[in-house]
């Protein structure tokens, strides 16, 4: 790599979810130059999720007029920002320069804004299961990119499990493009706190009535209560074993299981960046509405420490204060969202048998966990025990992990993922092939 670095933006803002869209129209607006990074081929995120080739996904719902007003909004600053795709955040080093790599070209940027804000939304939680790790198990979140990009449902049967509500968005989506799914299997009862819901926006009550009314005229049952005991594989799928109120049993050809979300702030950190923010999912999870407001409440945050005005203006603060009172809302409202849908994962993780597989990357089971001894360290379980080592480093198991270890009452904190970078694994060439330009286009971008 040559020894400069480019400096072409004041602010680098990390994921074009609506938390960093909303942020880098906001910094725009105000004159600031803004760098947009975005590891899909698309904008969007996760809720707004753009179809392959640019077409309108007609699955993003309530959540589209959102998208067309930020995409108004970032027309009219379109001058002053730059947005590149297929390029992911690799890390900050501690000087404050920060690479980027675009994982198409495979060449890495250099750049050195004045500020950057990390907006790089949720991951999926998905609590381990006997035969989890079967082919045709995957996250419900996994199903629904496929979903919104493909605009088409998987030909097969299809069985959606877990908690929370995002399953029933999904189905609702399957059900739109075609193919119905066997069932959804819910962990908690939600409709015994009917009353309890019925305190939620009006929005998030719409969005509820109209998947329940989707899944009820396609005869989709929704089971409450009911946990998975056991996913086997026969020859002509998989058999899912369902417990609770009664013992069932389905064969389908793809189960899809959610447990709900969680930050994805996986290995972030500052080192030399003087003004570091994170928003919307990443830094809160309180879902789109909160995100589109978070990030604009912290690009507010950064144009005032950039001072690029020499006083708070009255619109700023007023603007502040609506965006606050938004977050408040949305805060309220995820609690009672939390409440109905709540699951004694303890308990549940507590009957797990010991040959369930926890870590998938590395195939490694409960047993193997325990073989470590009462209390491993974190570097125990990590290097002799492989655990939150494999391509998702732990993203997946170290949740688990640590609940599994609370349960012993083991000492060591729940710190069993580092704050390294890179903090996706890059390739050796992008390291070494350094680019000019930050910028690209979907052409370029091959999916
Ligand atoms: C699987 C899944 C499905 C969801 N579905 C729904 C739904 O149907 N309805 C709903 O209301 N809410 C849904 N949510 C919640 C939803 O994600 C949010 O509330 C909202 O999208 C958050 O906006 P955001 O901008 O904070 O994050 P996101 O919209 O997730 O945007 C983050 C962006 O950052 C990018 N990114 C991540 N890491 C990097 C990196 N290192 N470098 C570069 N780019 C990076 C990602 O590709 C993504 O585009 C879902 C969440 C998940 C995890």
């Amino acid at each position: 790599m040559s020894s400069d670095s480019v400096d072409s933006c004041d602010v680098l803002v990390v994921g074009g979810g609506v938390a960093g869209m909303s942020a880098a129209c906001k910094l725009a607006e105000w004159g600031l130059r803004v760098q947009i990074v975005e590891q899909a081929p698309t904008l969007g995120g996760a809720v707004l999720r753009r179809a392959q080739k640019g077409q309108n996904s007609k699955l993003n719902g309530v959540h589209e007029p959102i998208w067309r007003d930020l995409m108004a909004r970032f027309d009219r600053v379109r001058k002053l920002i730059s947005v590149s795709i297929c390029t992911t955040y690799t890390g900050t080093d501690s000087t404050g320069e920060i690479v980027i790599t675009n994982t198409s070209t495979s060449t890495s940027v250099r750049l050195r804004p004045k500020a950057i804000i990390v907006a790089t939304g949720a991951s999926e939680r998905v609590r381990p299961r006997l035969g989890w790790h079967l082919p045709g198990v995957m996250t419900a979140g996994a199903l629904q990119v496929i979903l919104k990009t493909s605009l088409r449902a998987p030909k097969k049967r299809v069985l959606l499990a877990g908690s929370g509500p995002l399953l029933l968005a999904v189905a609702a989506q399957l059900t739109r493009l075609g193919n119905p799914p066997l069932a959804v299997i819910e962990e908690a009862r939600p409709f015994r706190k009917f009353w309890r819901a019925l305190s939620l926006p009006a929005g998030y009550l719409l969005e509820a009535a109209n998947y329940m009314m989707i899944l009820k005229v396609a005869g989709v049952p929704i089971l409450q209560g009911r946990f998975i005991s056991r996913i086997e594989q026969y020859a002509g799928g998989l058999r899912v074993s369902i417990t609770g109120e009664d013992q069932l049993c389905f064969e389908t050809d793809f189960l899809a299981l959610h447990d709900g979300i969680a930050k994805n702030s996986y290995g972030m950190r500052p080192g030399g960046m003087p003004i570091w923010y994170e928003a919307g999912d990443c830094a809160l999870g309180l879902g789109a509405r909160a995100s589109r407001a978070h990030g604009e409440a912290v690009a507010i945050e950064v144009i005032k420490q950039l001072r690029v005005c020499p006083v708070e203006s009255v619109e700023m603060k007023v603007r502040t204060k609506v965006l606050l009172d938004v977050l408040s809302r949305e805060m309220a409202a995820q609690s009672t969202l939390a409440e109905i849908y709540s699951v004694d994962e303890q308990s549940v993780l507590d009957e797990l048998p010991h040959e369930v597989i926890i870590c998938r990357c590395e195939n490694k089971s409960l047993s193997d966990l325990y073989d470590l001894g009462s209390d491993p360290t974190n570097r125990e379980i990590r290097l002799n025990g492989r655990f939150a080592m494999g391509a998702c480093q732990g993203r997946f198991c170290a949740h688990w992990i640590n609940m599994l270890r609370k349960k012993a009452g083991t000492a060591e904190g729940d710190r069993l993922i580092g704050s390294h970078w890179p903090i996706k694994p890059i390739s050796i060439q992008a390291l070494m092939h350094e680019s000019d330009h930050a910028s690209s286009t979907e052409r370029e971008c091959s999916d």
